[in-house]
Order: C-alpha cells, then structure tokens, then sequence
C-alpha cells in the first residue's frame, strides 16, 4: 500500500469517528441549570394567596336584583329641623296586602328596600292575633302639602286664631311639606283594622302593642316616643313606624334613645 493510500485511509475513518461523535452528542438529552423563562401562561397567573386566616364566606345572591340600601340612606335625618335632601328619588314598591285603599289618596307605596321587612312584621304581626293595616306610606310633596294645608284650616276654623299661629300648631301633629319622613318612603302609619283611629288610643290595641315589641327586629324603629316630644318635634305617634334596617334598629333599641338622640351619639 503506497504511503498515500494510507493516509488517505486514515482520514477517511477520523471522519467517520468525528461524525459518529458529533451524532451521538446531538442525541444527548439536553441539561442545564440555565433559568428557564415561564411560558406566557406562568407569568400571567395570580399569585398563590397569602391569607393566613379563614376569609369570611361570600354572601349569598340575593334573589331580589334591590341593592341593599346603604347606611347613609337609612340613617338620613328628616324632622321639622331638617328637610328632606333635595335629590333624594325614593324608588317606589306598591304595598297591595295589609293597606287601607282609600281611592282619592290612591295606592301606598314604600320605597323597595322596607318592602320585604315590612311584609314579613305585618305577616308577623297578623299571626300573632294583631290585625294590622298600613294607612299612610309614601307622600309626594304635593299631598303632604294639601295635607297641611287641611290641618291649617281646620286649626284656624276650631280656634279663630290666625293663619301663622295655625300653622304652628298644625306643624306639631302634621309635618310641613319637606319635613315628612314619609316623603323619604321609609316610614309608614300602621293602625289596628278595630281601632281606626290615629290617636294615643293605638298604643291600647295589641297590633300596637306587638309592633312596639317587635318592629326593631324587622328593622323598624318607633319613630316618635311618648317621653322624646321635644326632641322629635312631633307629636307621640304609637302608629309611625320608620325603616333603618334590622342592624341600626337593634342598636337603637338597645340605645333606648330616640333617632335624634342616636344620631347625636354617632357625631
Ligand atoms: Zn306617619
């Protein structure tokens, strides 16, 4: 074998060794230590939570689409001192149970988030033995204007005195328009369907009797005692009832103080 031959042998087979080489490297799992970037996926997700205690559990969907009213709302303040705020748009529900049709005043109306509460204490209330009817809810400010307006007239024609006096005394039992809570469509006259009557009577009749007992935990308030006259500015009324919710009723009845008076103690 010549010399070149030879090594023309020898190159032949280090090529074959260098691409049987370079083939099984080329097979080789890859490993390395290198950071491996995360995928689009892994750098969107959230991150793990990091609650160390139980979070409380979501409440359950109301089935009535009302929003619940908010604290604000139920605490507005509407009395002969102050009026009621002028963009406040009551969202009205017809009360069709439990109503004293009187066809001149037309239905009673309530604004929607007592309507359920209200319901459920007159339901209450009548299985109870009480006989609950609602004959005053919502006022625009016309009724409570003509309202007024009769009570002046009346005062004027039973005492002879003059139309200023009168009014005065008309605005102890009958609320100038703009200062009527039922204006607000939160509040509500209940009287028991044998005593018809809206006088201190009422407080004699076991439907009021059970309401005063009973109407905080439907979130209603008896709106103006007996002993807080001079701090309502109305009148005993053991017939008005107004809606603050099942929550701020309970602290209220627990207060023993009248609205004004518990608003006082939140300032
Ligand atoms: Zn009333």
């Amino acid at each position: 074998m010549k010399t070149i031959d030879i090594v023309l042998a020898f190159l032949i087979f280090a090529l074959i060794l260098t691409c049987a080489a370079l083939l099984t490297l080329s097979a080789a799992p890859l490993v390395s230590d290198a950071p491996v970037s995360p995928s689009p996926e892994e750098t969107e997700a959230p991150p793990a939570p990091t609650l160390t205690t139980r979070p409380s559990p979501s409440p359950a969907p109301s089935p009535s689409p009302t929003p619940d009213p908010s604290r604000e709302k139920l605490l507005t303040l509407v009395n002969p001192w102050n009026s009621v705020p002028e963009e406040w748009e009551p969202e009205l529900t017809g009360i069709y149970v439990y109503t004293l049709y009187v066809p001149e005043r037309g239905e009673i109306y309530v604004d929607s988030c007592c309507f359920d509460d209200l319901v459920a204490m007159l339901d209450a209330c009548y299985d109870a033995g009480g006989n609950p009817y609602i004959c005053a809810g919502y006022r625009t400010h016309d009724y409570q204007q003509m309202l007024f307006n009769n009570k002046v007239k009346r005062v004027i024609e039973e005492t002879g005195c003059d139309p200023d006096a009168a009014e005065m005394i008309a605005a102890r039992s009958v609320a100038v328009p703009g200062t009527s809570e039922h204006e607000l469509g939160l509040a509500v006259d209940i009287i028991d369907w044998d005593y018809v009557y809206l006088d201190e009577g009422q407080e004699d009749t076991y439907t009021q009797q059970w309401l005063m007992e009973n109407c905080w935990d439907y979130g209603f308030i008896l709106r103006y005692p007996n002993d807080k006259k001079d701090i309502t500015g109305i009148i005993y009324e053991p017939w008005h009832y107004r809606y603050v919710g099942r929550e701020l009723a309970a602290e209220i009845r627990d207060s023993g103080l009248c609205f004004e008076e518990y608003l006082e103690s939140l300032s």
